[in-house]
């Protein structure tokens, strides 16, 4: 893969916030969120996430995966709860955090070149009066280098793949200077080798020090590529590393009616069925 191995040698990591000594990059004290007319979608949400750290978000559909990213960037607003980010507290990290919206959020259609996505992420350094200048398009094409896309620069969006899309908006969130990435599935709907280019972006990322937040439904990607493991349904059913969140207990509680545990001998297997009975709501409160 010559466009990923082009990632290694990258100018080192700028930050919009310096790393406060011993805070974490991204702490969420029980946070509460929803949507107007209905109850919450998460509730008392509390986790700390340690520069650097590669924290994988699991639980079943509607367990409130979208709904905790979009109030951690204030696209939505939290009903209670703090968030702070290296220390700061911030009621909205939008600007601090560099999101990637789910795919299907985005519209694809929408005629702009690959340079010009990455530039949007660039607004804050931009202002609002500024035309991008050289610095800003040098700066652009080094974030695409990072993630291997940047001999598509010149393309229209909506000629690329859907592996492709991904990391130019993996490139769009870095431009806008941040070491902390939240990425809402950016795996669903591509295939295996997409897929893999997408995790080879981001493991290239966690070893330059970025702080990787991912949902996803993918168990033993989760287990075996991420530093820790956030299990949630509407709130915490377990944080910590896979061998603490995939009890038995927790996931039991995460998925209810949608996970059969199968035991051979030493092995455990777990089998979710996502279209079984009801996620996202535990039926406490
Ligand atoms: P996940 O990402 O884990 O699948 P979501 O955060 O999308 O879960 O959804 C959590 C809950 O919030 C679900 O019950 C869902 O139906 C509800 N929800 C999500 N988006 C909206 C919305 N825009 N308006 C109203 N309810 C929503």
């Amino acid at each position: 893969m010559p466009e990923i191995a082009a990632m290694v040698n990258h100018p080192p990591l700028k930050t919009a916030l310096p790393a406060a000594e011993g805070c974490p990059a991204l702490l969420v004290e029980g946070l509460s969120a929803g949507y107007p007319g209905a109850r919450s979608a998460i509730r008392n949400i509390s986790f700390a996430v340690q520069p650097g750290e590669s924290v994988a978000v699991l639980g079943p559909n509607g367990a409130g995966k979208s709904t905790l990213f979009k109030a951690i960037v204030g696209l939505i607003p939290h009903t209670s709860g703090y968030i702070s980010m290296y220390g700061e507290e911030c009621a909205a990290s939008h600007r601090l955090i560099g999101y990637v919206p789910q795919y299907e959020a985005i519209d694809w259609r929408f005629p702009v070149s690959v340079r010009d996505v990455v530039m949007m992420g660039r607004a804050r350094q931009l202002g609002w009066l500024r035309w991008p200048g050289r610095r800003d398009w040098e700066a652009v094409d080094a974030e695409l280098e990072r993630v291997g896309m940047l001999a598509f620069r010149n393309r229209q969006i909506g000629q690329l793949s859907g592996g492709q899309r991904r990391r130019v908006f993996i490139a769009r969130a870095l431009a806008q200077q941040t070491s902390v990435l939240l990425l809402d599935e950016p795996f669903s709907g591509v295939d295996a080798a997409a897929g893999e280019e997408i995790m080879a972006v981001l493991e290239s990322l966690h070893d330059q020090g970025v702080t990787i937040i991912l949902a996803t439904h993918d168990m033993s990607l989760a287990a075996s590529r991420f530093d820790r493991l956030l299990l949630i349904n509407q709130e915490v059913i377990a944080y910590g590393t896979s061998a603490e969140v995939f009890t038995t207990e927790a996931l039991s509680r995460a998925y209810r009616g949608q996970i059969g545990i199968i035991r051979q001998g030493a092995e455990t297997v777990v089998v979710v069925d996502e279209h079984g009975p009801a996620g996202g709501d535990n039926g406490e409160g």
